[in-house]
């Protein structure tokens, strides 16, 4: 019997990664054929801003291999599979900025564990994309790079309405998978930086457990919340790319656990079916925009259609995870950032006196403002004297953080609510205010500081005048590795739904 072809009714570029893993072993396409189509379209959408390095010789040789593979009979998991990756994950083959000047140009001598499991799986690298600085940013506004195609640093544009942002800091990556410039992407989520982007550009994008995926070759932002995690169109194509991502790496990481790696895509088959899915209350007070009330709850409504349970529940220290990671994060930040001295790597100053002023104008000139700012709230918060008021105060709320999860997992199964308090806003709108940045954040980082798994998944449009056909995403936080059960309750909602499927206009 042969395959049912996809390619008579579908674009190359609307199929995810399930249907190309079909497609591919089916030979329907090849691997050459789908990267030199992607990479076209990485050209054509340009003005997105998306890409900061394509290679394509180095793309083609590598689809050229998948395809020998595939002929000979020897097909990986993701043999073929375009993936690009957020400019965080250091790459041999392509530039290693983490949308830093202090790395502009920058070439690793090797490939971040992520990068080379997704790799040994199959996949072909089709680039690297935009981010803020050191991940350091919610609207990858922070980035300091040249996008592919620009004269000039230009800001990446959301492809549901490209005056505003696709969220960050992995926001290269939400709207290259958004705009179908590539069927799948990494990204890493320190605070949210895969969930709020993936939210905002309609996408689908899970951060595991603390410690599932190996940091080694991530470029490091805040060490003990630093996670990997895919970003992709449906669940089913996050857990296909997640059981490749994960795995333990003891050598070079570590954090990383000691847990084999594991099909998340086990449990897709199954349904909602009682299951008790927790809404905490802190996350559905003022401050909310009633678009995204509107939608979160219609899809709580859905999922209590498809039989889940709906639990009211309460984080009670939700506020105060904002304080906490901005004190954490940086603190963090300005000791992992020091390793930037001008010595051994990146940029360094052209004129300097002495040794103390190659370190200072170095520095000056390759950190961009905010993370400027946060080494200086860092070095504040643990130096001698504040280190108690303020560090050791936030570490002791952090576990109490920890602690309420665990009380809410005593009745539920998953914690569901929104992902962050708006839609995506404009470009501009809050460039100069760091704190209302911070503030949006206010929903993604609880998960973060207790190290849970979550994920976002669309659930639908913006109908208000100011915000119309923006997307909004559902946050499933699950206990700790519980991945595969929260894709598989995303799934449910994807099988039921198709606000997956929806693409933004001219993609
Ligand atoms: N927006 C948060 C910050 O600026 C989260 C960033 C992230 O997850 N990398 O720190």
């Amino acid at each position: 019997m042969t395959a049912p072809n996809l390619l008579a009714t579908q674009d190359l570029h609307d199929l995810g990664v399930h249907a190309l893993q079909q497609a591919l072993q089916h030979k329907q396409v090849s691997a050459v054929e789908l990267a030199t189509h992607l990479l076209a379209r990485a050209r054509t959408h340009a003005n997105l801003g998306a890409y900061v390095d394509l290679q394509e010789n180095v793309t083609l040789e590598q689809a050229r291999a998948a395809d020998n593979r595939i002929s000979r009979g020897e097909a990986r998991l993701l043999e073929g599979i375009p993936i690009a990756h957020k400019d965080i994950f250091v790459t041999r083959d392509f530039v290693s900025t983490a949308g830093s000047r202090m790395l502009d140009g920058y070439l690793s001598p090797f490939d971040a564990t992520v990068v080379a499991n997704l790799a040994q799986a199959g996949t072909v690298t089709l680039g690297k994309l935009n981010c803020d600085e050191f991940a350091m940013g919610s609207s990858n506004e922070n980035s300091a790079i040249r996008a592919v195609g620009h004269e000039r640093v230009v800001p990446v544009r959301n492809p549901w309405n490209t005056e505003r942002i696709p969220g960050g800091s992995s926001g290269g990556s939400a709207a290259a998978v958004a705009a179908r410039l590539t069927p799948a992407a990494t990204g890493t989520d320190t605070g949210g930086s895969i969930r709020q982007p993936a939210s905002f550009c309609g996408v689908t994008g899970i951060k595991p457990s603390y410690g599932r995926a190996s940091r080694y070759g991530m470029v490091a932002f805040a060490s003990s919340l630093d996670q990997a995690g895919p970003m992709a169109r449906s669940a089913q194509d996050c857990a296909m790319l997640l059981s490749a991502m994960c795995g333990p790496d003891p050598d070079r990481d570590s954090t990383s656990l000691d847990r084999p790696a594991e099909d998340f895509t086990r449990e897709l088959g199954g349904t909602v079916e009682g299951l008790r899915i927790g809404v905490p209350k802190e996350f559905f007070g003022e401050g909310l925009a009633s678009d995204v009330r509107t939608v979160t709850e219609a899809a709580l409504t859905q999922y209590e259609k498809l039989g889940a349970i709906l639990i009211p529940i309460s984080l009670p220290r939700t506020e105060l995870s904002i304080p906490v990671y901005y004190i954490i994060a940086p603190a963090e930040a300005s000791s992992n950032l020091s390793r930037f001295d001008g010595v051994k790597f990146g940029h360094r100053s052209d004129k300097y006196t002495d040794l103390a002023d190659m370190y200072r104008k170095t520095r000056a000139e390759g950190f961009g403002d905010e993370v400027k700012r946060r080494i200086m709230i860092g070095t504040y918060v643990l130096s001698h004297g504040y280190y108690d008021a303020y560090y050791l105060q936030a570490q002791k709320i952090r576990r109490m953080i920890a602690d309420d999860f665990q009380n809410a997992f005593r009745q539920c199964d998953v914690i569901a609510g929104p992902v962050a308090p708006s839609v995506a806003w404009k470009i501009g709108e809050k460039s100069d205010d760091p704190v209302a940045n911070y503030l949006a954040d206010i929903f993604t980082l609880p998960a973060s500081l207790a190290g849970l798994p979550g994920m976002s998944l669309p659930v639908g449009f913006a109908q208000s005048e100011a915000d119309k056909g923006m997307p909004i995403g559902m946050q499933l936080i699950g206990n700790y590795f519980e991945e595969a059960r929260l894709l598989s309750t995303a799934h449910c909602f994807q099988q039921a739904t198709d606000f997956h499927l929806a693409k933004p206009a001219g993609h």
